[in-house]
């Protein structure tokens, strides 16, 4: 680019430089001509008053040309009707055609003086006549030079031209270069800015430069380029959190597959006999199915609310008989736990999709119950504040640790393993509460104290 901007910087240079010239020699040229027309309406008056009229004429005119010491120089006298009476440099004069018809002759006629350049094919150069009536009024005096102007003009000024171009020249290369360059090393900057992209942490940073369009488009790309990074490191972290996720998904549907395979093969192989613990052997392989389930069921779960689907329906739910079929559905827990549950629940309406509401009660609940004592309680509450929904699931559980109270949230984190499992738990459970709470913009808090039980406090927006 830097070499494209200096060639054409010279090429307009030169041009410039042609064209200048171009003016400057026609005016030149324009200038010298009038001035050698008045010189030589000067030199005829001067003849015309030196001429005696009532003497011959051709001797006077070879001696007038003498004197001017320029062969150049040629003298006409024409009497009015155009005849040629003498003529400095044709002897046979009285021989010349009329001259009537001629440009400056005509002009002379007219107006008393004329101006004629023609080109003389006997000395092939251009010649410059002016023609003036004399003094008494009855002849035409005419005095012609050979006109070759620029010839003479660019013989003495083109070594001048020469140079000054030359210099001119030279200093615009300078000049060019220095330009270029200036053009060319806030552009090369951006691009080494550009290639920070791959770097871990970045900093990206573009000095001003003389340029405002250049700064201006150094300041957009600066922005384009940080937004671009965090685009990228943000689909970086999703990669790895898509693939983390895959392989704790692949590595918890392991787990029951490799058991459910135990326990067909023992039953397949005939190792069990006894009828009661055939029963047990397909009782454990339903519980792991139903997990299997749960799982399968949780992970669609997530992968649908993370794809914000298109086909979520939304509607008026009406929420009150949606938490008590939720309450409803888990009563065989609650009574399996020995756990009691209270509901109170206002009679509120929520723009939402019921399914997303349904597994959000269902969790939480499910959760409270699970992680409950035997011979503890669950306290649901649904209010509503300023077009907002509060839902509080309050249970007198074991609770959770200090550290791991940012981590229930996480996929797959909890905190008893064992224990989860033995509920059908698959770790999802919260990542999902915490997926639909952020579909509709709302917010979670968890408040648990070990031993003594877990409050969270959902808030949503109602539109
Ligand atoms: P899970 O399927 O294991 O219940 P969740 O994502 O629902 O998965 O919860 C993550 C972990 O958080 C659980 O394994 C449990 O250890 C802890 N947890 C969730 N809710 C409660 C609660 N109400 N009381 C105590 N611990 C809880």
């Amino acid at each position: 680019m830097k070499k494209a901007i200096y060639q054409k910087f010279i090429i307009i240079l030169i041009l410039a430089l042609v064209l200048c010239g171009s003016i400057f020699g026609a005016s030149i040229s324009n200038v010298i001509r009038d001035r050698t027309r008045d010189d030589m309406l000067y030199i005829l008056r001067v003849v015309d008053h030196t001429i005696q009229y009532n003497e011959e004429f051709n001797p006077q005119l070879i001696e007038l040309k003498d004197l001017t010491n320029s062969k150049r120089i040629r003298f006409t006298i024409l009497d009015l009707d155009g005849n040629v009476l003498a003529d400095s440099d044709v002897k046979n004069y009285t021989a010349m055609e009329n001259h009537s018809s001629r440009e400056e002759v005509k002009e002379a006629m007219q107006d008393g003086t004329g101006v004629a350049m023609r080109y003389s094919d006997t000395i092939n150069v251009p010649l410059l006549y002016v023609a003036h009536i004399s003094s008494n009024g009855n002849y035409i005096l005419r005095i012609s030079i050979p006109y070759s102007v620029m010839k003479d003009f660019m013989g003495a000024f083109l070594p001048t031209a020469f140079i000054s171009i030359g210099v001119a020249l030279v200093v615009s290369a300078f000049l060019a270069n220095g330009f270029s360059k200036s053009i060319t090393k806030p552009l090369n900057e951006i691009a080494g800015e550009m290639r920070k992209l791959k770097e871990e942490n970045p900093e990206f940073n573009f000095p001003k430069c003389q340029y405002d369009e250049i700064n201006t488009i150094a300041d957009t790309t600066m922005q384009m380029a940080k937004s671009v990074k965090e685009y990228m490191d943000q689909i970086e972290f999703e990669k790895m959190v898509r693939q983390e996720f895959f392989a704790n998904a692949s590595h918890e549907l392991k787990t029951p597959i490799t058991s459910i395979k135990g326990y067909t093969e023992l039953l397949e192989n005939g190792m069990v006999r006894d009828d009661t613990m055939k029963k047990d052997f397909f009782s454990r392989i339903k519980k792991e199915t139903d997990n299997m389930t749960n799982l399968i069921n949780d992970i669609l779960m997530i992968s649908r609310l993370e794809t914000k689907e298109a086909e979520v329906v939304i509607s008026e739910v009406r929420i009150s008989p949606l938490v008590k079929e939720v309450c409803d559905s888990l009563e065989p827990l609650a009574k399996e736990c020995l756990v009691s549950m209270e509901l109170n629940c206002r009679p509120l309406v929520m723009h939402a999709n019921t399914q997303q509401l349904r597994e959000l009660f269902n969790n939480l609940i499910t959760n409270a119950i699970k992680y409950n004592k035997p011979g503890g309680k669950v306290d649901i509450v649904v209010t509503s504040e300023q077009n907002e929904i509060i839902i509080t699931v309050e249970d007198t559980g074991v609770g959770i640790p200090e550290d791991a109270k940012q981590r229930v949230f996480e996929r797959f984190y909890r905190v008893d393993k064992g224990r989860s499992k033995k509920m059908g738990g698959t770790g999802l459970g919260l990542s999902i509460v915490k997926h639909v709470v952020n579909y509709y913009n709302g917010s979670i808090t968890l408040e648990s104290k070990l031993s003594v039980g877990t409050k969270i406090t959902v808030r949503l927006p109602m539109k």
